[in-house]
């Protein structure tokens, strides 16, 4: 599997299947789960409370309809909530492992991933950019690319340091 990291927004990623970091609710809400129901159109949000009517379980990750997007699907995770005081890392390490056996469950080859947790989560920065890389090396997978997705300079430098 190639590791590529890109800067940019999540939403305008050309792959088969995009990662959001939703909330255990799986109703919207802000950073790129906010981005991803905007862009992505009602359909996100209609399949995500017909498919998940009580939402995920932290370290989860389920699938929906793109909508609009140029991607198939939209593969949701729940991060742990560091601010909250959710620290337990195989949490975060999860959401990797579960969204790349999503996708391969539909058949995704690409797959674009924002940091889970790096944002309103709280979760330390440079951690946030090591778990997928951890995950992402050790993983047994037919997704070919897992490309991360920065939002910002300073970020991408971050992770391509750590790549
Ligand atoms: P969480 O609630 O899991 O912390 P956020 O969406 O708040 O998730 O943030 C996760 C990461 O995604 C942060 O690093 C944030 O800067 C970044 N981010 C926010 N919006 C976008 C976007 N549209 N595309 C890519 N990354 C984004």
């Amino acid at each position: 599997m190639d590791i590529t990291v890109v800067q940019g927004d999540i939403t305008a990623q050309d792959v088969d299947a995009v990662v959001n970091a939703a909330n255990r609710g799986m109703r919207g809400g802000g950073g790129v789960d906010g981005a991803i129901h905007r862009a992505g159109g009602p359909a996100v949000l209609a399949d995500c409370v017909s498919r998940y009517p009580s939402g995920l379980a932290t370290g989860d990750a389920g699938w929906t309809t793109a909508g609009d997007l140029a991607a198939r699907w939209v593969i949701h995770v729940v991060g742990p909530n560091y601010r909250a005081g959710e620290r337990d890392r195989a949490l975060l390490l999860s959401c990797y492992s579960r969204a790349l056996e999503v996708a391969d469950s539909l058949g995704a080859a690409t797959v674009a991933f924002p940091l889970v947790s790096a944002g309103i989560y709280g979760w330390p920065k440079q951690d946030a950019i090591a778990a997928p890389l951890e995950v992402f090396r050790s993983a047994t997978t037919s997704v070919t690319e897992a490309r991360l997705v920065a939002f910002d300079a300073a970020t991408y430098e971050q992770i391509r340091a750590a790549l």
